[in-house]
């Protein structure tokens, strides 16, 4: 974990002043911490039966595809507006400054999966807890949710349902 900590990147300021952005492109770069990664992110689900991964874009497609690969399950994009090209179900969102839409195929998902819904980030939990919901509106057996980094500070834990059960590699 360690090694996987030296080769996250803090970008100060961006993409707004004040932020700290937790950049992960130059672990994903590197062979060995892509490779930790993909192996711990798998290990905390090997047992649970998974059939499906959510990965949130866009930095939620990378680790997603390794989890989805390693776990022997499929693959479900969950896309900002207009760029997936099926029917779809959405749900909306407040971010800081306005309103933010999420889509999934409508037939992506059906009451036999148990997902794992990933991204990279958990900050003020907005976009998870949307992504949540939406999959849940789809009445899979179970959902699990992921995040590579949790910034505790912020608190999104409490953006997401009390029952949600969240596992974070890394939190700061
Ligand atoms: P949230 O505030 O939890 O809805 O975060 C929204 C998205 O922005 C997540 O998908 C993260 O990938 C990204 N994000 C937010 N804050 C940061 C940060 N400090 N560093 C890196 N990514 C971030």
């Amino acid at each position: 974990m360690e090694y996987i900590k030296s080769k996250i990147r803090d970008v100060i300021d961006f993409p707004a002043k004040g932020v700290v952005f937790k950049d992960l492109t130059t672990a994903f770069k590197d062979p060995r911490a892509l490779h930790i990664l993909g192996w711990d992110l798998s290990q905390l689900y090997r047992d649970k039966g998974v059939t499906k991964v959510v990965g949130i874009e866009s930095r939620g497609f990378i680790c997603g595809s390794i989890l989805a690969f390693e776990l022997g399950a499929g693959f479900v994009p969950a896309r900002k507006p207009g760029k997936l090209p099926a029917e779809t179900v959405q749900a909306s969102y407040s971010k800081e400054y306005g309103v933010d839409t999420i889509e999934i195929h409508k037939d992506a998902i059906g009451p036999d999966d148990i997902v794992v819904i990933h991204d990279d980030v958990l900050a003020t939990g907005g976009t998870m807890a949307a992504v949540y919901n939406l999959v849940k509106s789809m009445n899979p057996k179970k959902i699990y949710v992921n995040f590579i980094i949790e910034l505790g500070a912020l608190g999104g834990r409490k953006a997401l349902p009390a029952d949600a059960e969240v596992e974070s590699l890394l939190v700061y």
